[in-house]
């Protein structure tokens, strides 16, 4: 009789999981467990943790939610606390376990834990086994090794994603057959977890596979808002302007392939348009910073990034501050963190501007912005994270935030929803109201540096924009 312990990491999922499948064929009997990672809830050095309240709910969400599915199936997540190169192989001892399943991840971190767990399971009966599942696009089928990626974002999709096909998914799993006399589970709240930030309102977000299965239904079949993506996918506002699976994908909740054969069956029974097309496209930035991560491992994380380039930056740690708490004076940017701070999500468009302000305006070191984003966003993926992060600050042409307010908002519905406090001004000076005049502010009952921040500073780019707008 074999017995496997399937190690879940980010594919807290039933459907399509690599892991979880080859588990259950080879093996006659399977333990789940997932391992809550002290160090992940740790404090960084720019000093806040490296999972914040609103991702750490969206962790416990999804645990939860596995659990309740395995129970469906007649078993259990099991929930440990701690190291999983120690927790694991004492699992193994006591259940006298032949097979470790797991994901392999890409950066250094998780790369590290594969290594303990491997070493630690050397002379035992236990053999480990590593599966891929992270991208749309298995790396064995793309025509380069990972270290050849391209660098160009279009020449990995026309060298290597139009020359290969997504697999088959994996099978979810009927039934299961489970490691006889486990000890019960138990799913830590936030504040066992050391988190006293209360969070009562039900997050538009909730984590998990059910949630995310749901949302992909809804963003498809039932609301088919998929078809208007591409007009839509740049807004900034409610729920429905982008398919909002980016927390589901970066947990696992949702696989990559559940939603590119959901999106090729839409395109059967609905419609086929640029929308249906573009949503795998944006999918497959996705894949690119992951093998990018593959090819610059560590590298990634550096100030000079995966091109070298030397950037003096600025540390002024109150600057940065009143960054991070969304208090720049300059509206689109605030709403946006405003956004992020109370629910742990921002557009793409959001991420676009208020990364650009922070790095090529206020010159603070982009390092220190991928890391809060880090603790705060729930859909935290690290290569996704860290290069986007990368690119906007050195790399991509430098993004005028002024005008993508007045575009991408044009009635400050946005910055008002946010920014309750700027509701009261006309619809034309909310996207400039670090520009009123006295008068301007007399008439509107409005005091600046009271009601709302004075600018940090308003860059001498958007100069030719304001003198349009009769402002300089
Ligand atoms: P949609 O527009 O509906 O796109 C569908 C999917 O495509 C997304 O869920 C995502 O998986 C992928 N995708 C779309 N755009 C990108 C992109 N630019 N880069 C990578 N994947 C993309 N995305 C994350 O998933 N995790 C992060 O930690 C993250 N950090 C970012 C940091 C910065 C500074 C920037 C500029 C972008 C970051 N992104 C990150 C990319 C992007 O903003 C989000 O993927 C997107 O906003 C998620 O919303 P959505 O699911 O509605 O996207």
């Amino acid at each position: 009789m074999s017995q496997a312990l399937v190690y879940f990491r980010n594919d807290l999922r039933l459907h399509d999981n690599p892991a979880l499948s080859a588990a259950l064929s080879q093996a006659d009997e399977v333990l789940l467990l997932y391992c809550i990672d002290p160090r992940q809830f740790a404090e960084l050095e720019v000093g806040f943790k490296k999972t914040g309240v609103h991702r750490a709910r969206f962790l416990l969400e999804s645990l939860e939610d596995l659990n309740e599915q395995c129970q469906q199936l007649g078993g259990q997540l099991l929930v440990r606390q701690g190291l999983p190169e120690e927790v694991i192989p004492k699992l193994v001892a006591q259940y006298k376990l032949n097979e470790v399943h797991l994901l392999s991840e890409v950066t250094e971190e998780e790369t590290q834990v594969e290594q303990a767990i491997e070493q630690q399971l050397k002379g035992t009966n236990c053999q480990p086994y590593f599966h891929w599942g992270l991208t749309l696009y298995h790396p064995d089928d793309l025509p380069f090794e990972p270290s050849d990626t391209p660098e160009a974002f279009k020449a990995f999709r026309n060298e290597g994603t139009k020359k290969a096909s997504v697999r088959d998914e994996f099978p979810t799993p009927k039934t299961i057959s489970w490691v006889a006399n486990v000890e019960p589970t138990f799913i830590p709240t936030l504040s066992e977890l050391g988190f006293t930030q209360h969070l009562n309102e039900e997050s538009n977000y909730p984590g998990g596979e059910s949630a995310g299965l749901a949302r992909l239904q809804h963003y498809l079949f039932d609301s088919e808002l998929l078809t208007r993506y591409k007009w839509t996918r740049n807004q900034s506002l409610g729920m429905d302007y982008s398919s909002k699976f980016s927390p589901w994908l970066a947990l696992g909740c949702l696989s990559p392939r559940r939603i590119y054969y959901e999106v090729k069956r839409y395109e059967q029974q609905i419609t086929r348009n640029i929308s249906t097309y573009w949503l795998i496209f944006e999918m497959l930035w996705r894949d690119y910073f992951k093998f990018l991560g593959l090819k610059y491992g560590n590298k990634i994380f550096w100030k000079k990034g995966i091109y070298d380039k030397s950037v003096e930056w600025s540390y002024d740690r109150s600057t940065f501050d009143r960054w991070c708490q969304g208090k720049t004076g300059i509206p689109f940017v605030d709403a946006h963190m405003q956004e992020l701070n109370q629910t742990g999500f921002m557009s793409n468009r959001g991420r676009v501007n208020v990364s650009t302000f922070l790095t090529r305006d206020l010159e603070i070191d982009w390092t220190w912005g991928a890391s809060y984003f880090e603790s705060l966003l729930i859909d935290y993926d690290v290569t996704s994270n860290w290069i986007n992060w990368y690119f906007q600050a050195v790399v991509w042409r430098y993004t005028h935030i002024l005008w993508q307010s007045t575009h991408y908002d044009p009635k400050g519905e946005y910055i008002r929803k946010w920014l309750p406090q700027l509701a009261k001004l006309p619809e034309e000076l909310i996207p400039i109201t670090f520009l009123l005049t006295e008068e301007e502010q007399r008439q509107n009952n409005f005091k600046l540096g009271q009601d709302y921040p004075e600018p940090l500073m308003i860059p001498n780019k958007w100069n030719r924009m304001l003198k349009r707008m009769g402002r300089q």
